[in-house]
């Protein structure tokens, strides 16, 4: 028996459980839509993966989110309000430079009492960002298309020790990516703006700062009483993890969400709809739906459209996904060097150490692990690490374990509690040179498939709260589609 919806939203992760939160809303106050979720695991969140055992409680996916107006008044729809959390957004990040962990300077008078950069790199920041800067010129530019990588763009501006000291590590954290392959302008896309706008960066941010409307300006979000104030650089969570978003999503959604429910196969019809066809526990499931959003990886959303679109399907081929192992250790505080205050620490390359960062897990939010016990979550593997892949659970653990006590373990720490070890075998796009005509080219091709969408994270911002806007502004391309049409 074929089920016949007006929307079908491939993928329970955040981006299309947040698309399909927005379509149901509105669907409260205008004519009611029939949509149905349909998910591969048995579980919602996709990435978002929350675990507890032993008192503990950590991530394995995303650790926390920063609060966009859209993730928090999603939160608040979804009656998660009393549950939100918040880290101290004052709480220091910390580079691991030359076997002393250095905090990051946030401010220009820390960054001027750094001792991460040298006198000279911090007077090359300083002109660079006041706008001294050498044009972008030569012919690798012209041979990349135009645009820069993260590596050359933060050169030019900020000179070499910006972009090793702090600027990759912080690749690390977002992207596990690679700064010598990754497109400035797809990856940064606020700083190089700030650029674009002339006269440096300083400038910039100022000029940017003027053009801004004024706070909560065409966004309802933002002024909303019913949702908590954040300051910027504040990052939340919600007691019981971040597992509680999608979850509560979902209750929401009660029989429109299916799970175990694989995709299959899409087909589209003379009637201008579209056939899914899932393997299921109960055997193989048709839906017919008038408009599909795949929110699946692009690897996945290449094969389902080969058939259908074969120039989008490979477009889509061409996202990379480096391995990341989350590896969560937890230690006897009394085998750690000092109190952990912080939010964690990165380690640029070069530094003899192969771990990318770590968050100090149970300093950062509290009630995360039992009295005696510090959590540590560290991210090993990456774009410029590929041989995680090789590496067994044990050799991964024992690669952190050594890293950790260089960095933050006394002498003779024992072995760690091994809470978890979960390898993401493709794990977060890469925004590379050539990223915007990668997503010009896949806009041409679905003008052929019109009323199916892609909703995902490769497609421009990867943050929990990128997805959330997304999963927004889809689900009104939905209703705008639906809504310029007939019924079936
Ligand atoms: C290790 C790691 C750490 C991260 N840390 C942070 C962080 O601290 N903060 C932050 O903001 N972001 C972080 N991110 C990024 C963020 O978690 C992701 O960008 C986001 O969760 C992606 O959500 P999504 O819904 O687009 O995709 P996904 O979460 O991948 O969801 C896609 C869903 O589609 C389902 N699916 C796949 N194929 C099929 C099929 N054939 N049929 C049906 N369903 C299918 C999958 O099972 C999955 O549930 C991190 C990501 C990773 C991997």
């Amino acid at each position: 028996m074929t089920n016949v919806v007006d929307t079908l939203i491939v993928g329970a992760g955040i981006s299309g459980l947040s698309l399909a939160h927005a379509l149901q809303k509105e669907a409260k106050t205008g004519s009611p839509l029939k949509i149905l979720v349909a998910e591969s695991q048995g579980r919602v969140g996709g990435n978002i993966t929350t675990a507890t055992a032993e008192g503990f409680l950590w991530e394995e996916g995303p650790n926390s989110f920063s609060p966009t107006p859209e993730l928090m008044k999603l939160a608040v729809d979804v009656g998660l309000k009393q549950k939100l959390i918040f880290a101290d957004r004052k709480l220091p990040r910390y580079v691991y430079w030359q076997n002393k962990l250095q905090p990051v300077p946030m401010t220009p008078q820390a960054m001027v009492k750094s001792g991460l950069l040298s006198f000279p790199g911090k007077l090359r920041a300083l002109f660079g960002a006041l706008g001294f800067v050498a044009p972008a010129m030569g012919d690798r530019l012209s041979q990349q298309g135009g645009e820069e990588t993260v590596s050359e763009f933060f050169r030019r501006h900020l000179g070499t020790e910006v972009m090793q000291r702090l600027v990759e590590p912080f690749v690390s954290g977002v992207y596990a990516g690679d700064p010598q392959q990754l497109s400035a302008a797809a990856a940064f896309g606020r700083v190089t703006k700030m650029a674009d706008l002339g006269g440096g960066l300083v400038a910039g941010a100022l000029l940017g700062a003027r053009k801004k409307p004024p706070l909560g300006k065409g966004l309802k979000t933002v002024a909303d009483p019913n949702v908590p104030k954040t300051k910027p650089g504040e990052l939340g969570s919600f007691k019981g993890g971040l597992k509680a978003l999608p979850e509560a999503i979902a209750a929401n959604l009660a029989d429109r969400l299916k799970l175990n429910w694989h995709l299959t196969r899409l087909d589209r019809t003379e009637r201008e709809t579209y056939i899914a066809v899932f393997s299921t526990p109960d055997g193989q499931q048709e839906v017919e739906a008038r408009t599909v959003v795949l929110t699946t990886p692009a690897y996945i959303t290449a094969e389902l459209l080969q058939p259908l679109q074969p120039s989008v399907s490979s477009v889509l081929q061409a996202f990379t996904y480096p391995t990341v192992a989350c590896v969560v250790l937890a230690y006897p505080v009394s085998d750690v060097k000092q109190k952990l205050v912080g939010f964690g620490n990165l380690i640029p390359r070069g530094q003899g150490i192969r771990t990318l960062g770590t968050i100090w897990t149970s300093s950062l939010f509290a009630d995360r692990a039992p009295a005696g016990w510090q959590t540590l979550s560290s991210y090993i593997g990456g774009a410029t690490d590929s041989g995680i892949a090789n590496l067994d659970a044990a050799q991964i653990v024992q690669e952190v374990h050594r890293d950790l006590s260089r960095i933050l373990l006394k002498p003779g720490a024992a072995q760690p509690k091994v809470l978890a070890v979960n390898v993401w075998k493709r794990a977060i796009p890469q925004y590379n040179l050539g990223h915007f005509d990668r997503l010009q080219q896949i806009e041409n091709g679905l003008k052929s498939l019109p009323g199916l969408y892609l909703c995902s994270n490769y497609l421009g911002g990867v943050a929990l709260g990128d997805c959330v806007s997304r999963g927004f502004e889809r689900a009104q391309f939905v209703r705008e589609y639906l809504n310029d049409r007939s019924e079936f």
